[in-house]
């Protein structure tokens, strides 16, 4: 039987707020034994778009770019697989058109309370997950915590389960596989999500050392540009180590 190894949330710098060039993630992951990658910027499919378009072939035939897309609706974001337009609208509009058109639509990060646009948030994490195809039990960016109440919720309604790590920078890559055990086929991976012959391997404590550093870091820099930080702070040297 073959065997897929993929992620299915990588952002670019077509998110606005990645580090990461199409060029750099994908030629990376094909490098590292992965045979998939979806890249899904912020309400576009740009990143696969032109990673698919402007690759060498060499990497392109190593790996095979999804294209992919986070979209904000009002019921939470959405991860859409296999689309290369812009998508617009608002939850059921998005979810009836992927039914239509055999895309993959998976609920990101559904009980992150940290986030504000994941479905728990917005109140309607259980409808969410009933009208997906899928579910990211695993991000490598939000608490193990949550990570584990998406996946008792997902069993309980028997949604399958899939990881990504959501890497907006290059230390961000590689925290999670999805193993597949299908083709390394677009519809075949797709069928196989559907069906959930998906085993899923995290970096789990790293991600939450990580998730704890940076949450630290926002807080100590709302709070010192409230002029209630620490004063020990220097805010040039913060500022540098933030970029
Ligand atoms: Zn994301």
């Amino acid at each position: 039987m073959s065997i897929t190894i993929a992620d299915f949330h990588v952002h670019t710098l077509f998110s606005g707020d990645s580090h990461l060039s199409p060029r750099v993630c994908v030629s990376l992951l094909a490098n590292h034994g992965y045979n998939a990658i979806a890249l899904v910027d912020h309400d576009s499919p740009k990143g696969a778009v032109f990673a698919k378009k402007h690759l060498p072939k060499r990497i392109l035939q190593k790996i095979t770019v999804i294209a992919g897309q986070e979209v904000k609706t009002e019921k939470g974001e959405l991860i859409i697989l296999g689309c290369e337009k812009t998508l617009q609208g608002n939850f059921e509009e998005i979810v009836e058109f992927c039914k239509e058109e055999n895309y993959l639509c998976i609920l990101p990060h559904p009980l992150d309370f940290f986030r504000k646009n994941s479905a728990c948030r917005k109140g309607f994490v259980h409808y969410a997950m009933k009208h997906v195809d899928a579910v990211e039990c695993t991000n490598a960016r939000s608490f193990m915590f949550f990570n584990l109440l998406a996946k008792s919720l997902a069993k309980k309604l028997k949604k399958p389960c899939i990881a990504g790590s959501d890497a907006h920078m290059l230390n961000e890559l590689e925290r999670v596989k999805n193993v597949l055990f299908c083709e390394n086929k677009e519809e075949e991976i797709f069928e196989a999500i559907r069906k959930g012959k998906v085993k899923v391997f995290v970096k789990p404590y790293f991600s939450t050392l990580q998730r704890t550093k940076s949450l630290l870091w926002k807080l100590l820099f709302k709070r010192h540009e409230k002029g209630k930080g620490i004063k020990s702070v220097n805010t040039t040297v913060d500022a540098t180590r933030v970029k």
